[in-house]
C-alpha cells in the first residue's frame, strides 16, 4: 500500500478514537528493504523511519541523508551496549531500552556528547523469555532508574506475542505509561496498527504494510 494510502488509514483511526492524526507520527520501518522501495518512499516526502539494527541502519541512511537532507530516524531493535555510540550518532530515537546497562550507557554517551537520543523503555508485556523488553513488573522502577540518569523517556514501546490479542497488551502498556507520567505509546505494526491508535498509540511501527514483503536475507 503506498505511504499516503496508510496515512489515509491513520487518520480514519485517529477519527474513530476521538483523536488527532497529528499526535500520531508514522514511523517507515524500512530494515531488510532493497534501498529502491525506501527511496520511493522518501521521495514521497516521508521523513521518519525505523531500523531494526545498527550496522544495517549505518550501510543506508548517512547516504540517504546526503540525498534528503536529516531525516527523523527511530532505532526499533534490539541495542548492543558496545554498538551505543554508532546509535547515538545516527538515532534521534531508541525504542528498545531494555535494561540498566544500557541506560548508563547512553546516559554517558549523552554527557559527552552534550545531546541525548530521546528514548522509549521497552516492555515485555508478554513476559516472553526469548523477547527483550523489560518485565512489566520491574518497569516502574526501571522508568525512575532512567530518569535519575537524565535520559529523556518519551514513553513506553511493546510488541505484543503472535499468538496473542494485541488489545490486552497495548491496553496494559497505556495503563504502564499513564501510572508513571509518560506520554508515548510505540505500539501497533502493520497488522494492528489501526487498533494501537484506539488504545493510544502516538508512534506506530509499519514496515511491510508500507513497503511490501520483505525480502529474505541470508544470515
Ligand atoms: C519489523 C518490525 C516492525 C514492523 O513490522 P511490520 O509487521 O512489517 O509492520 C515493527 N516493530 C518492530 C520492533 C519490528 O522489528
Amino acid at each position: 500500500m503506498s505511504i499516503q494510502g496508510i496515512k489515509t488509514r491513520i487518520h480514519n483511526a485517529a477519527a474513530e478514537a476521538g483523536r488527532d492524526a497529528d499526535d500520531i507520527s508514522l514511523i517507515a520501518v524500512s530494515k531488510v528493504q532493497p534501498n529502491a522501495r525506501v527511496q520511493a518512499v522518501l521521495e514521497a516526502g516521508h521523513t521518519t523511519f525505523g531500523e531494526n539494527r545498527v550496522q544495517e541502519a549505518l550501510g543506508k541512511w548517512p547516504d540517504f541523508q546526503q540525498t534528503f537532507g536529516e531525516l527523523d530516524l527511530h532505532l526499533i531493535g534490539p541495542l548492543q551496549t558496545n554498538k551505543a555510540r554508532q546509535a547515538v550518532e545516527l538515532f534521534g530515537t531508541i525504542h528498545s531500552v531494555d535494561r540498566p546497562k544500557l541506560a548508563t550507557t547512553l546516559a554517558r554517551l549523552a554527557q559527552e556528547r552534550g545531546a541525548s537520543p530521546n528514548v522509549f523503555i521497552q516492555v515485555n508485556t508478554g513476559k516472553e523469555p526469548q523477547k527483550a523488553g523489560i518485565l512489566p513488573s520491574e518497569t516502574d522502577a526501571f522508568v525512575a532508574e532512567c530518569r535519575a540518569l537524565d535520559l529523556p523517556v518519551k514513553g513506553l514501546m511493546c510488541i505484543p506475542p503472535v499468538e496473542e490479542e494485541a488489545s490486552l497488551h497495548f491496553a496494559l502498556l497505556a495503563k504502564m505509561a499513564e501510572r508513571n507520567g509518560l506520554a508515548g505509546l510505540s505500539m501497533g505494526m502493520s497488522d494492528d496498527f489501526e487498533k494501537a491508535i484506539q488504545f493510544g498509540a502516538t508512534h506506530i511501527r509499519v514496515g511491510s504494510a508500507i513497503f511490501g514483503a520483505r525480502v529474505p536475507v541470508a544470515g
